[in-house]
């Protein structure tokens, strides 16, 4: 079974994002890149699921600028075999992302597609589940176990009662949640030798798809910057000074 990683290209989470003067969006320049950590966590699963036997192939896939190739090569790296990169400079929506991912699975043929739950630039929580319809697969979403088993997939998923399992009929999507896996660090070995594992070049018009967006960004804005807190003597005071605020 071939397992397809689609791995996204966004700002660091370490960093803390600007927003751009004029309001139209985020301050990308000279800002690290990485991958989104939930994809980190889509490689480390299917690596893993290869290492287990339950796959033959992990090919990873990103869609964007020419540079979204280093994220494919730390993919690469962490254990994924081969990559395509799908470059465009525009930006490109949650469902033209899935248009071309599902143009990439009638070629690839994968028996599951894995990945991240969100990505943590635009947190649109959207393309798994746009895969899935496009596709008429089932999905496991927010997965924090995954059990291949024969032709079926099991879903351990974090909701809000607790945990719930579903159980999949391969082929399958499933998204990542935090507690799925611990990604590894790639060795340098292993970034050398993915320096020579193949990727391959191709374009949105490829696989037929417009990626012209369907949302328009009105105004991009920092958060409101938090007031200090203030320290209050006894519970007498401290509902005074509620009731002076209007939070009583
Ligand atoms: P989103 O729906 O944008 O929050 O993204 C959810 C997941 O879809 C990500 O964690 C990635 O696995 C995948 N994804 C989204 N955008 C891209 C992209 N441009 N290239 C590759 N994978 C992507």
């Amino acid at each position: 079974m071939k397992i397809l990683v689609p791995v996204k290209r966004v700002i660091d989470y370490n960093v803390k994002p600007r927003v751009k003067a004029d309001g139209s969006g985020v301050d990308l320049a000279n800002v690290k890149m990485s991958m989104n950590p939930f994809d980190e966590i889509a490689v480390e699963e299917a690596v893993r699921l290869k290492e287990k036997g339950a796959a033959t192939e992990v090919v990873v896939v990103s869609i964007g600028p020419a540079k979204a190739s280093e994220t494919l090569r730390t993919a690469l790296a962490m254990g994924a075999d081969r990559a395509i990169l799908v470059q465009t400079d525009d930006a490109v929506e949650p469902l033209a992302v899935a248009k071309i991912l599902k143009a990439i699975v009638g070629e690839e043929a994968p028996g599951l597609v894995v990945l991240g739950k969100q990505a943590i630039d635009d947190d649109a929580g959207q393309t798994g589940q746009m895969l899935a319809a496009l596709l008429g697969w089932g999905q496991g979403t927010f997965a924090s176990k995954v059990e291949v088993a024969g032709d079926g997939v099991a879903v351990t998923r974090e909701v809000d009662g607790g945990l719930e399992t579903v159980s999949l009929k391969l082929p399958a999507i499933v998204t990542t949640d935090l507690r799925l896996n611990e990604p590894r660090y790639a060795s340098l070995p292993n970034i050398m030798k993915a320096k020579s594992k193949p990727l391959v070049t191709k374009a949105p018009a490829d696989y037929g798809v417009d990626v012209a967006p369907r949302l328009t960004t009105l105004k991009v804005s920092e958060p409101p910057v938090r007031q200090a807190g203030i320290k209050v003597a006894d519970v007498d005071e401290l509902v005074a000074k509620l009731k002076e605020l209007g939070a009583l």
